[in-house]
């Protein structure tokens, strides 16, 4: 079959993103900073800080990489968050993970202080998501949604109803993606259906994955998803990230989706790498930019991801 659908990039998306976040950053001088934390030692966890990091000085936020030992004591972590809490050129704070076994990671994300949450991983600020209030978006569903209001927009869709009889299938279901994603979609009056490993054990993968006219796919399974799974005419967004090497021993990353036969079937596809990563790290550093104008009683709206920050987070 011939290649019909078309790839959505987030490098626009995310470039327009990042110069909004500049200018509002200009506007805050030295009251906006992001501070991610990181415990010992994982290659992607560090090669994310390192990202976040860059990107921060590009946009004229100040950024503060912490770094703690394996071995750090629960009390030690707390402590060094409550340090940043009260630290006012810190309006924005990331636990990375993974987490060491010895940090129970439900008690960390509770240490995190609610107004410096930008991922949104406090259970307060994920309670406000799921209640259609949020404070922050967590970064990733956040692109997701960004990417797909601006690709409905440009169909022609008023972003009122854009999403109305439309079936959001969301695979994957964790706290930082999968349940939030699903969430957005509820927000924007869509059907969503919530898929996971127990679906795909049981069989029934294929049968929801084909009624999705947008498919958001969030699991970390190479290729999990190939075209003939589809529904004609479907929409895409690939959030996968998995390394997978060559027999020369080379690496380079594939998402969950099937990018090739995806592309003849669905109407268009975000695929990985170059879809929604890009987006997802702007999104973060917008999110400390929102928390420092809230800091000092400026008080934007939040959003819900809805095209460039604007438009409501509950819409229903
Ligand atoms: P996670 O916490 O490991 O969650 C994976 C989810 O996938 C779980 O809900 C799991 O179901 C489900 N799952 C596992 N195997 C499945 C299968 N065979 N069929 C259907 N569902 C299955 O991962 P995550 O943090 O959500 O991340 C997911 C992927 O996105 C990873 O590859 C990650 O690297 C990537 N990611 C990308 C970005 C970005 O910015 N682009 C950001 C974050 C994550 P159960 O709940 O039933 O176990």
């Amino acid at each position: 079959m011939r290649r019909t659908g078309e790839i959505i990039g987030g490098e626009r998306y995310a470039a327009e993103l990042l110069e909004l976040v500049a200018e509002r950053a200009a506007r805050l001088d030295s009251r906006v900073g992001i501070a991610t934390v990181l415990v010992g030692e994982d290659p992607a966890a560090e090669l994310y800080q390192r990202r976040i990091d860059s990107h921060a000085r590009e946009v004229g936020i100040a950024s503060r990489p912490v770094r703690l030992p394996a071995d750090v004591e629960f009390g030690r972590t707390v402590g060094v968050l409550a340090e940043l809490d009260v630290d006012p050129t810190i309006s924005g704070i990331l636990v990375l993970r993974p987490l060491p076994p010895h940090l129970p990671e439900a008690r960390i994300l509770r240490a995190i202080p609610p107004e410096k949450d930008i991922e949104a991983q406090h259970p307060e600020n994920a309670g406000l998501l799921a209640l259609g209030t949020p404070r922050f978006i967590p970064s990733t569903p956040a692109a997701c949604f960004l990417m797909l209001d601006r690709y409905m927009e440009e169909a022609g869709h008023a972003p009122e109803t854009a999403y109305d009889g439309v079936d959001i299938v969301v695979v994957g279901r964790s706290n930082n993606v999968g349940k939030p994603a699903a969430i957005l979609g509820l927000a924007r009056n869509a059907t969503v259906v919530s898929c996971h490993k127990h679906t795909s054990d049981a069989g029934r993968l294929r049968e929801h994955v084909a009624l999705a006219d947008v498919l958001i796919v969030a699991v970390g399974v190479p290729r999990l998803i190939s075209g003939d799974m589809l529904k004609e005419g479907a929409v895409v967004v690939d959030v996968g990230i998995n390394v997978m090497r060559d027999e020369s021993g080379k690496s380079r990353l594939v998402g969950d989706v099937d990018l090739e036969s995806a592309l003849e079937v669905a109407r268009a596809v975000s695929p990985v790498p170059g879809g929604v990563g890009p987006i997802t790290d702007a999104w973060l550093l917008h999110n400390s930019v929102l928390a420092a104008e809230r800091a000092a009683g400026e008080g934007q709206a939040v959003t819900a991801g809805a095209g460039l920050p604007r438009g409501a987070p509950g819409r229903s």
